[in-house]
């Protein structure tokens, strides 16, 4: 059998150094006459209506032009941050919220402000110990505020955050009790969960009504963190002692052990100022 003919091998033009930039991009199928994507007209830029100029070319020693992804750096990075921040299960009203907007006019806020960040700017040593954080006083005080900074900041160190209210831990739990079946979560399985989260925020502490039942699941959720020694924070409109019965002593006591409480004891903000206006304007 005899072996098939070799076709002739199709003509390439040969590169010679002296092709122009023109030539070279006629053939990768580029308009030519673009006098836009010539060298000589490079970096590029666009303007961000909130962030200014950002580059979206380069040209490098050798004449080459590199392209980047035509979309401001800066909103690029807020959007992934707002994504994370949507895992987080943080609230819509708070993803915005950070130390830097962070209002403050008194002492108190000074030291909640000072405290939230030194416990988001330590987190790696807070996670070892498992040092839980309280931060308890009256609605519109700015807790979720910073407690929405703090999760920001710990999101951006690569952990994983959970914002839930003591409400979505009992529901969730009790939901497993309706749910005995295939492929449906254990309750031990739910509470592993929960203790598996490298920082939970707890909110909303004291507003259901705190029967036994609710507690032993807030304990249990509690209780398995401590033991693996993963911080939580507790938000609570309540004072120290509402907080202290509604979660029962055990858990309270975890808590607090190696822990800090930050009492929000100022006027509320939402009543004279817009609250997440700018500060900075
Ligand atoms: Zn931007």
């Amino acid at each position: 059998m005899a072996l098939p003919k070799k076709s002739e091998s199709k003509y390439q033009p040969p590169i010679h150094a002296g092709d122009t930039a023109s030539d070279l991009l006629a053939r990768w199928g580029f308009d030519s006459n673009n006098v836009a994507i010539l060298p000589d007209r490079h970096p590029q830029h666009r303007e961000c209506t909130r962030h200014g100029r950002y580059p979206i070319s380069t040209v490098d020693d050798l004449g080459t032009i590199r392209y980047m992804s035509p979309v401001c750096p800066v909103c690029a990075a807020e959007q992934a941050s707002r994504r994370l921040m949507e895992s987080a299960a943080i609230p819509a009203r708070y993803i915005d919220c950070d130390f830097s907007n962070y209002v403050v006019e008194v002492t108190g806020q000074q030291t909640a402000l000072d405290t939230c960040r030194d416990y988001a700017e330590h987190f790696d040593e807070r996670a070892r110990k498992g040092s839980c954080l309280i931060l308890c006083g009256d609605p519109g005080t700015g807790k979720n505020h910073l407690a929405s900074a703090i999760a920001r900041a710990v999101l951006a160190q690569g952990r994983s955050v959970l914002h839930v209210t003591a409400y979505d831990i009992i529901a969730r739990i009790r939901q497993t009790w309706q749910q005995r079946g295939v492929g449906n979560s254990t309750e031990l399985e739910v509470i592993r969960g929960f203790a598996e989260v490298g920082l939970l925020i707890i909110d909303e502490v004291g507003k259901t009504f705190g029967s036994d039942g609710e507690r032993v699941h807030l304990f249990e959720v509690i209780d398995h963190r401590y033991r693996d020694m993963r911080p939580t924070m507790i938000l609570s409109n309540e004072d120290i002692d509402g907080i202290e019965k509604y979660l029962g002593k055990a858990a309270f006591d975890r808590l607090c052990q190696n822990g800090g409480l930050l009492r929000f004891d100022w006027q509320s903000h939402r009543r004279g100022k817009e609250y997440g206006s700018d500060p900075a304007a």
